[in-house]
């Protein structure tokens, strides 16, 4: 292998390990569930988190490499039980370069019941351009759950989608994007589970959406607009 994808795989690894720190630290996981991955930019490979390893555990040496169809390339254990997941994702989404799956709890008790989180807060206009999405039930193993991330995601600028009866799964230009997603996501799925639990929310105006989003997008750059 070139050695600038060899130095470039490295410094992922790393990245992509630090970033499940995150997960922890938002409380957006319990016990090994959830994983970060990446994509090698220019190359058909992904970094994504080993199975069944726990959270203390995971170092830049633990990650594992794969091909785009989630067949390991370089690594010693075997990958996330949701690579083809995350896989099929970057096959499908070419601008997509981090994906990450939780079951974060406030955003999957929403999944739990099939229901989108309607956009009553700026900062969901900010960062999702609208309501979160549900996606289709889909068991894990074959293409079924990416399918359905990407059939769902092609219809909202959202970058997070709440697969029904399971969880969260995020995109972004990069691993840390997607993780900025979900903690985004989990903290939305909060305080709309708080607001309705009192009352009705209020709608905000789509325009209003509209220019929130615009403005967001055009100050932080985190994605391109029609992302
Ligand atoms: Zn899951």
């Amino acid at each position: 292998m070139n050695p600038d994808v060899t130095r470039q795989i490295a410094a992922l690894r790393q990245t992509v390990a630090g970033l499940h720190r995150e997960l922890t630290r938002y409380n957006l996981v319990a016990w090994t569930s959830g994983n970060v991955s990446a994509r090698v930019p220019g190359q058909d490979l992904l970094v994504i988190k080993p199975s069944g390893v726990d959270y203390d555990d995971l170092t830049a040496d633990t990650m594992v490499l794969c091909d785009l169809n989630g067949v390991v390339v370089d690594g010693g254990g075997s990958p996330s039980s949701d690579t083809a997941a995350h896989a099929y994702v970057y096959r499908a989404m070419p601008e997509v370069g981090g994906v990450v799956h939780t079951h974060s709890g406030y955003a999957t008790a929403w999944a739990a019941r099939g229901e989108a989180i309607p956009c009553w807060l700026t900062a969901q206009a900010d960062e999702f351009g609208g309501e979160i999405p549900i996606g289709p039930f889909a068991l894990i193993g074959g293409d079924d759950i990416g399918k359905g991330i990407v059939s769902t995601l092609a219809g909202h600028r959202s970058p997070a989608v709440l697969m029904r009866n399971h969880g969260v799964f995020t995109v972004g230009k990069d691993a840390r994007a997607a993780v900025k997603a979900a903690v985004m996501c989990e903290d939305v799925a909060r305080t709309a589970h708080l607001a309705r639990a009192l009352g009705q929310p209020l709608p905000i105006a789509p325009a209003d959406i509209d220019s929130l989003y615009d403005r967001y997008q055009n100050v932080y750059g985190q994605r391109p607009a029609s992302g």
